[in-house]
């Protein structure tokens, strides 16, 4: 049996151009998916576009000119009523999948009146906490990906890991630290290439902070997570994982899962008291 999918975007998410729930739903009952969580994005933080960035027409709506030429990101709210419909209505049609609501955080340390107004009302059953940029709070806004194009990789990332701690640290409402390898997937093909081990320090710690203050790490299959940073997981004390598809169409839901599953074991994680649960220390 597969673990649930903790981590799945449907229409309901801006960026998620061909989502769909319902197809998403289908095809989870089709590779005998237990359990699936809806967590659409939340996302506050308004970017400054490069100026080489080639918008999608998608977001178009979403953008406009600054009074100093720079073009800028507000993406759109989520639109809860729909989504808490759709979802209602996808639970009547799978009787048997168990179907969960939930929503990605991103940056909520830095947006706690909105987030808490938000979860208050969507009453989630998951809620993701997400980090997607190295920016400072204090800084113009950047999606990760384009900043590894522009600065030193191996800075940008430990950026990136330095504010997951700080995320931890300022906030509480999560369950679970969702893509800890987030900027590995962006990681610039001309530069040297990727190295676990000039991070594990830095990793160690953001895992270190998530134990102590009780979360779950995710494992992540867009890009599968690193055995070795599982393996970090359980060392420094985690308790649980949460398997996540990330998936933004519905044929990648619970993709990669047996081979995540497998890993999960050897590092020492089992599934919890039922299908439905986060996997638990062995
Ligand atoms: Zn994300
Ligand atoms: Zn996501």
């Amino acid at each position: 049996m597969l673990p649930p999918d903790n981590h799945v975007h449907s229409e309901f998410s801006w960026d998620a151009f061909r989502g769909s729930m319902e197809a998403t739903c289908e095809r989870a009952v089709e590779i005998g998916l237990p359990s699936l969580a809806f967590t659409e994005h939340a996302d506050f933080s308004v970017s400054t576009l490069p100026p080489d960035f080639v918008l999608p027409e998608q977001w178009e709506p979403h953008t406009a000119h600054h009074p100093d030429g720079a073009r800028v990101l507000t993406p759109p709210d989520l639109d809860l009523a729909g989504y808490l419909e759709t979802l209602e209505r996808c639970r009547d049609r799978f009787p048997g999948l168990r179907i969960l609501s939930g929503v990605e955080l991103s940056e909520a340390h830095w947006f706690p009146e909105r987030t808490a107004d938000l979860v208050r009302r969507g009453g989630f059953d998951r809620v993701l906490a997400s980090l997607h940029t190295s920016s400072r709070r204090d800084e113009a806004y950047e999606d990760v990906s384009w900043s590894l194009q522009q600065a030193d990789p191996v800075v940008v990332y430990r950026a990136y890991l330095a504010e997951a701690v700080r995320l931890i640290e300022e906030f509480d409402g999560f369950e679970v630290l969702t893509h800890i390898d987030y900027p590995v997937r962006y990681w610039p093909r001309d530069h040297h290439g990727f190295d676990l081990t000039e991070f594990e320090a830095d990793i160690r710690l953001v895992l270190r902070t998530l134990a102590r203050a009780d979360k779950v790490m995710e494992f992540n299959t867009r890009l599968p997570l690193d055995p070795r940073v599982v393996g970090w997981w359980r060392e420094e004390g985690g308790k649980g994982v949460s398997f996540a598809s990330d998936a933004h169409v519905p044929e990648a839901v619970g993709h990669g899962f047996q081979e995540a599953a497998a890993v999960a074991r050897a590092a020492g994680f089992k599934p919890g008291a039922d299908l439905f649960e986060f996997w638990v220390r062995d």
